[in-house]
């Protein structure tokens, strides 16, 4: 995510890093490169002048401050200004009112129907609602056969009407429904446009006036940078929305959208769209993304991710089997299984400080686990129960099955023998022995 930009801007910062103190002369230098990599990454032009000035003020003014190196001083002043910039604080959801509704707006291809659909996942899962997805989209069959696949996948009801050409009524049956059956949200995706068009504002428009929704999201996508902002704004004007939700996170976006919405459009951004299936959603948190930003890495994510597919049930058992030397490839491929969980490698390796840059241009993907999943899937029960059957003939089978060699059979039993003595040695308060060593 925004690699270029993080890139750059270290290169800015990095001016700074020689010298003793902080002046006039070094800080502009600093900051003219920092305004060319936020103009680079499509940052609307007065909203990076606007930064530049305020950080160079904070910057000069602290000239006192001696316990920082102006470097870091730098760091930390642009972190919490692109924080600012970006909201300040997280902005929340509204899920008063039952139910609590929510009315989805944007153009045609900005991500609207699959939001939608990650949206009441997200509510179903982590919100425990019973959700109601809506198709207003009168003019395209294909939107409204979208949202269905959609609300297959994560089995949620969608509400639609064959035939009728009035979205408010649409709407508003909806609504009704939803009170009927015990939906306690509801989510209305409606028409898109390719670009902006009075016919689409106006319609939006009434449906947003007849139901008058808990939330207005207005869905954009981040790879069209200004063009996102500029829409944001026209949207905006017409409908008065309450946040911006910003798919397509996960491609070669530049960031630019991500920075300037806020700042132009007055209106925070709440959630973010990082890929195509329906767990790829995130809410929206400024210092966070300035962290990432500037290659400091998301380690409050990365943890609440672990934790959301952590099962203290299933620790426990392991936690026995560890301690009887019981531990075997059926929980190793487990404990596999569950990082997948948490999202793509590439997404993951991003949140961990300084990680993103040491390993720019190599290519992480997710079959990293692949090799390793077909040798275990080769072994018979009793092999990955007990890995120490496991002889000469064994491996040479076993690299047949699983199309690999020799070589990375051993290459894996190796890791596993290693894996398993640590697990030991941790258990039997080798832990935090283990921890003071790292801390030294
Ligand atoms: P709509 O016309 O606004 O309803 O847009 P869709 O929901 O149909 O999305 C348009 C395309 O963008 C589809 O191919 C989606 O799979 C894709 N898409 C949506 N959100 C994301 C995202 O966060 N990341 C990526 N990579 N693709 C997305």
């Amino acid at each position: 995510m925004f690699d270029n930009l993080s890139d750059k801007l270290d290169k800015a910062m990095h001016v700074l890093k020689g010298h003793g103190q902080i002046t006039e002369v070094n800080v502009a230098e600093t900051l003219k490169e920092v305004r060319r990599a936020l103009l680079d990454a499509d940052v609307n032009f007065k909203t990076a002048k606007e930064f530049t000035n305020t950080v160079k003020e904070k910057a000069l003014g602290q000239n006192v401050l001696t316990t920082l190196q102006p470097g870091q001083l730098m760091v930390k002043l642009v972190k919490d200004e692109l924080t600012q910039l970006m909201g300040g604080d997280t902005a929340g959801i509204d899920l008063s009112g039952s139910p609590s509704v929510i009315l989805m707006s944007g153009l045609q291809g900005s991500g609207k129907t699959t939001f939608s659909g990650k949206l009441a996942n997200y509510l179903k899962t982590k919100k425990t609602k019973k959700p109601l997805l809506v198709a207003c989209d009168v003019y395209r069959p294909a939107a409204i056969n979208q949202l269905h696949v959609v609300g297959e996948q994560i089995k949620v009801e969608v509400y639609s009407e064959e035939g009728n050409k009035n979205p408010v009524e649409i709407a508003q049956n909806a609504i009704a429904h939803a009170k009927q059956n015990g939906h306690n949200a509801v989510i209305i995706d409606t028409a898109g446009r390719l670009a902006i068009d009075e016919t689409m504002m106006t319609e939006i428009a009434d449906i947003h006036k007849a139901i008058t929704p808990n939330e207005t999201l207005f869905v954009v996508d981040a790879m069209t940078g200004q063009d996102a902002v500029n829409t944001a704004k026209t949207f905006n004007e017409r409908l008065d929305f309450d946040g911006v939700v910003l798919t397509k996170l996960d491609g070669d976006t530049r960031g630019g959208a991500a920075i300037s919405i806020k700042s132009v459009v007055n209106k925070p951004i709440k959630f973010i769209g990082t890929g195509e299936k329906m767990d790829a959603i995130d809410v929206f948190h400024p210092a966070r993304m300035a962290d990432r930003i500037l290659g400091m890495g998301d380690v409050v994510s990365l943890v609440e991710r672990a934790q959301e597919q952590f099962d203290e049930e299933e620790s426990r058992k392991l936690q026995k089997k560890i301690a009887k030397n019981q531990f075997g490839f059926d929980d190793f491929i487990k404990q596999i299984q569950q990082v997948k969980k948490m999202g793509s490698m590439k997404d993951l390796v991003g949140m961990i400080p300084g990680a993103g840059k040491a390993l720019k241009g190599v290519d992480i993907d997710d079959d990293a686990f692949k090799g390793i999943e077909a040798i275990i899937h080769s072994m018979t029960p009793e092999e990955r129960s007990t890995p120490s059957v496991i002889n000469g003939s064994r491996k040479k089978r076993i690299a047949k099955g699983s199309g690999t060699s020799v070589q990375e059979v051993n290459q894996l039993l190796k890791q596993f023998n290693q894996m398993s003595k640590m697990m030991k040695m941790m258990q039997g308060g080798g832990g935090r022995k283990m921890m003071q060593m790292m801390n030294k």
